[in-house]
């Protein structure tokens, strides 16, 4: 087996099949993994990026799943590390960035990392050290009021500062605009001034794709999923269609969404206007104890033959909110994901082999319930959510293609189109 040129660690699920997307478009092969492997790889990858759910753990959980993922590629021989984070750079004054990123550096024996969450296909740039999403910085974006890592300091230095023992510096436009030389220039200045990681501007791809040559060597990027773009060339791969080559998809088809978001509310609605099956899962009923599971799987049964169905409990903001009222946040959510993945498992065990999931998770819950571990990355639906295909004991032949859409990604036709796309 071939060795594994780069290894990432991602610190979500969802973000982690984002980069994943991203690698593959330049012409990576990628598996991703779901936790850290405790098999040596067994396929033939260019990159692997492992999914860790180590965002918003204490900094130790956090810092002690990333160092076991780092072991765990560098046994595969990986020659490059890529620390993933959101493209919000969500953290907190203790973490998790700034000390997962420092243990990994000194787990490398290096003095020097990058850290930059653009993504300008996504909106995210980096200008001066200061995070914009869209057209306003971080800190007005809605971002200061998540509930587990409120950013409130746009300013990357300052944020990534208070996060880190290591002085934090920064890699302004104008020197990434000047390309490989100027900021290798730039990287030896800091360098010798002491500091540890710098916050690299890019307001486009263009900027990422000239950031990319003068990375090429350097022990640990940490990222959002944009600075993937710029990877593979270092190591002579260029962007192929044979990189996202999946086995041909077969069997039946089926959606199952547990996300309530915006996105995906308009893609249910959509896929019930085109006259295609569908049904609802109630919350309710299932606190009740009504076998729900039961009833959709005969339901779904009877049809499946005659092309896709979904099955939803994706509800707009005033119902989700008096379900919660009534069986409380956690419970409401618990449930559905309990009933959602049983189901998910039920239709692959009709014979479901194209399964899409809505929601970061309730995929996350379907992907456990079919004991999948790990799955590789095809081809791109829309932006940050390609097709995959993994091996589960409920498709013992062949295995089974899904796609893992989060809350608010794809377009608005993304259940009726996406079976397209696989053929
Ligand atoms: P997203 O990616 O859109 O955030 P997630 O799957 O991550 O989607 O989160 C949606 C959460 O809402 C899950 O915990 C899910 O079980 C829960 N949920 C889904 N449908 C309902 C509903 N009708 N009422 C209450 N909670 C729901």
């Amino acid at each position: 087996m071939q060795r594994l040129l780069l290894g990432c660690i991602a610190d979500d699920f969802t973000g982690a099949t984002d980069l994943a997307n991203n690698l593959v478009r330049a012409g990576m092969r990628v598996v991703q993994a779901m936790g850290v492997p405790t098999q040596p790889l067994d396929t033939d990858a260019d990159a692997v990026v492992v999914a860790l759910k180590s965002r918003t753990l204490p900094v130790k959980d956090a810092v002690a799943q990333s160092l076991a993922a780092l072991k765990w590629l560098q046994a595969q021989g990986a020659k490059q590390i890529y620390f993933k984070y959101c493209s919000t750079f969500d953290s907190t004054a203790q973490g998790n960035i700034g000390p997962v990123t420092e243990a990994l550096m000194d787990a490398l024996g290096t003095d020097f990392s990058i850290a930059t969450p653009a993504f300008p296909d996504n909106q995210r740039t980096v200008f001066k050290g200061h995070l914009f999403v869209g057209d306003v910085l971080l800190n007005e974006s809605g971002m200061e009021n998540h509930p587990l890592t409120p950013m409130t300091d746009a300013n990357l230095v300052r944020a990534l500062q208070a996060q880190c023992h290591r002085p934090v510096g920064l890699i302004d436009y104008m020197v990434v605009a000047q390309g490989e030389a100027a900021i290798r220039e730039r990287i030896a200045l800091l360098r010798a001034q002491g500091v540890g990681v710098a916050v690299v501007d890019a307001i486009s791809n263009d900027d990422l794709l000239r950031l990319g040559p003068a990375l090429k060597g350097m022990p640990l990027v940490t990222a959002g999923s944009g600075v993937a773009i710029g990877l593979p060339a270092n190591f002579g791969i260029a962007p192929s269609s044979t990189a996202s080559a999946l086995p041909p998809a077969t069997g039946l088809q089926a959606v199952v969404s547990g996300s309530c978001s915006l996105a995906t509310n308009r893609q249910v609605m959509t896929f019930i206007k085109a006259g295609l099956p569908t049904r609802s899962i109630d919350p309710l009923q299932v606190a009740a104890g009504v076998d729900v599971t039961r009833q959709a799987l005969t339901w779904a049964a009877a049809l499946l033959g005659q092309g896709p169905v979904l099955i939803y409990s994706t509800a707009e903001a005033n119902v989700v909110k008096t379900v919660q009222g009534q069986l409380g946040v956690e419970e409401a959510g618990t449930l559905l994901e309990r009933t959602l993945a049983a189901i998910a498992r039920g239709l692959v065990e009709l014979g479901v082999r194209q399964l899409v999931l809505a929601g970061g998770e309730t995929s996350g819950a379907c992907v456990q319930a079919l004991n999948i571990t790990q799955m590789k990355i095809g081809p791109q639906i829309d932006p940050g959510v390609p097709w995959c295909h993994a091996q589960t004991y409920a498709a013992p032949h062949g295995g089974l293609h899904l796609t893992l859409k989060s809350g608010n990604f794809g377009t608005t036709d993304f259940f009726t189109k996406v079976f397209a796309r696989l053929a």
